[in-house]
């Protein structure tokens, strides 16, 4: 017998869960949602982010309805651009080398603005990424790389925003609650058995969304379908995303769909701990690599820095620096460039060598060979194009030609002192396989069939993402699928009530 019951059951309490049980609410759903984590360690990876959200706006006017707090001073000396559904189909599809799905690609991106302006009426508040998105060139903040957004508060201030409007509407959160099995039979799902504590029960339920995550934080499904060597990758986020959700609805005849050897790594901090730091969030990530180079131990180059806007290479980065002996690399920068690095740089939490000289910075890069190091930045230095200005807004082309390595953007000579150098090593942030789902949200079966009464958002659904990743995509994706998969279970709900 099921000891609680309600008409939908959402699994997970991340940004994906918390917005699928706002739009099943709309519906008039009586909703429940299912937290893992303790209630201070909820919000799953969206609690982590800088709450960054890539939306499709046309103008200043958009930005203005989705930020009305947006001061004049601040529309006069910004140039927000704008970001099409034109620009974000061609960024998603050139990252993940056209193999999003076409259906999830689109619904993504058209409905990208509705879904906050959804959000926004539901307490969301959002103000554009000053800090980390946006140069000043001639007296303007300009903005580049089709990120301007983010959540009030970064993540979290997302997830506080969303539990106090889940709360507001009526939603029931259980924490320290894992969801542990479907209940189902052949007429579709039922329900959800439970851990909470040391009890397990079950709760039933017209409908149940799963939101809980991909399986980053489970180093044997890691190294089992991303590779060996993925055991060692740290994970930036939650340590309670362990596949669960995936493994449940597999357990019932889901498909298993997308990327599933592939996912979202960054370049992080070398000393990180294992999981995520509440404390320190998203700043162990080091990001600022297109102005520097990144030095593995032989002393060498190993990838473009300045291939595109850090938006569109630091998701395909971690995988980079996991493949380089004993798995880190140090990235360097002179004191040309050491103002544009972001605020992760100048946190306590640290791994860093400064410098006179390019000797001295050598004799401080731990694990690397110091004379290989000196004759790659000499050439590096003898190959850069000086004449071709520099700008950190736009893809410049200022490259350096004639290299074992190419670099195609940003490229500074290394040559003022003080030098700075930082050790990084491979930070996971999610993974890309999971299950499939239709433009509904329903999880699909390995006939291709939806399962009923079972929906699917966030980062256990697979198909949008392939080999590398939009920034700012994971947290518009939840958004955007949960309440897809909201909507509909709460009118599914209705439907069987
Ligand atoms: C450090 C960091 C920075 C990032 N920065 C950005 C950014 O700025 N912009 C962006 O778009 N994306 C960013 N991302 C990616 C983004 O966090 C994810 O794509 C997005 O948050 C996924 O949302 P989700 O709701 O699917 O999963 P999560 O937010 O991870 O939520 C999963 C939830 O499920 C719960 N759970 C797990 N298993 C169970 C179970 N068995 N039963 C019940 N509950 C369970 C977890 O506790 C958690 O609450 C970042 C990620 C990290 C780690």
């Amino acid at each position: 017998m099921a000891e609680l019951s309600c008409d939908v059951l959402v699994v997970g309490g991340g940004n994906a869960a918390l917005t699928a049980a706002l739009a099943a609410r709309e519906q008039g759903a009586a909703v429940v949602v299912l937290e893992r984590a303790p209630v201070e360690e909820r919000g799953g990876n969206s609690r982590f982010t800088a709450g960054a959200m890539r939306v499709v706006y046309n103008g200043l006017d958009d930005l203005v309805k989705l930020m009305p707090d947006l001061t004049d001073e601040e529309k006069r000396t910004s140039d927000f651009g704008v970001y099409t559904s034109d620009q974000y189909f061609d960024d998603l599809a050139r990252v993940t080398q056209d193999r999003a799905n076409p259906d999830m690609a689109e619904l993504l991106i058209t409905r990208s603005f509705d879904t906050l302006l959804w959000l926004r009426g539901k307490g969301i508040r959002f103000m554009p990424m000053y800090g980390r998105q946006a140069f000043k060139v001639d007296g303007k903040m300009k903005f580049w790389g089709g990120l301007t957004v983010e959540a009030y508060g970064g993540g979290p201030g997302l997830i506080e925003m969303l539990h106090k409007s889940a709360e507001k509407n009526g939603v029931q959160v259980l924490y320290g609650a894992r969801a542990q099995a479907l209940v189902a039979d052949e007429s579709g799902v039922r329900g959800v058995r439970v851990r909470q504590g040391r009890r397990s029960f079950d709760v039933a339920a017209k409908a149940v969304v799963l939101a809980c995550g991909g399986f980053e934080s489970n180093a044997e499904w890691r190294t089992r379908y991303l590779g060996p060597g993925w055991d060692l990758a740290k994970v930036r986020g939650t340590r309670f995303n362990t596949g669960d959700g995936i493994r449940m609805a597999l357990e019932i005849g889901a498909m298993p769909y997308g990327n599933w050897s592939g996912c979202h790594a960054v370049a992080w901090d070398r000393n990180a701990p294992e999981f995520g730091d509440l404390a320190v969030g998203d700043n162990f990530q080091k990001h600022s690599y297109p102005f520097g180079l990144m030095i593995n131990a032989k002393g060498e180059r190993f990838v473009d820095e300045g291939a595109d806007f850090r938006n569109y290479t630091y998701a395909k980065y971690g995988r980079a620096i996991l493949e380089q002996p004993g798995q880190f690399c140090w990235q360097v920068f002179d004191s040309k460039v050491v103002h544009l690095l972001r605020d992760e740089y100048r946190i306590r939490q640290v791994t860093k060598a400064k410098a006179d000289t390019l000797e001295e910075l050598a004799s401080k890069l731990e694990g690397v060979d110091g004379a290989a190091f000196l004759k790659t930045i000499a050439a590096y230095n003898r190959a850069v194009r000086q004449e071709i200005p520099f700008n950190p807004a736009v893809k410049d082309g200022r490259r350096a030609d004639g290299l074992p390595v190419p670099r195609a953007n940003w490229a500074n000579t290394l040559d003022k002192p003080p030098y700075e150098a930082y050790a990084v090593t491979c930070g996971l942030t999610f993974t890309f396989g999971g299950l499939k789902i239709d433009n509904d949200g329903r999880v699909i079966d390995t006939e291709g069939e939806p399962i009923r009464g079972l929906y699917a958002a966030g980062e256990l659904v697979g198909g949008l993402f392939y080999f590398n990743y939009p920034g700012g995509t994971g947290l518009m994706s939840g958004s955007v699928f949960g309440k897809i998969a909201g909507t509909s279970a709460g009118k599914a709900a209705a439907v069987t009530a």
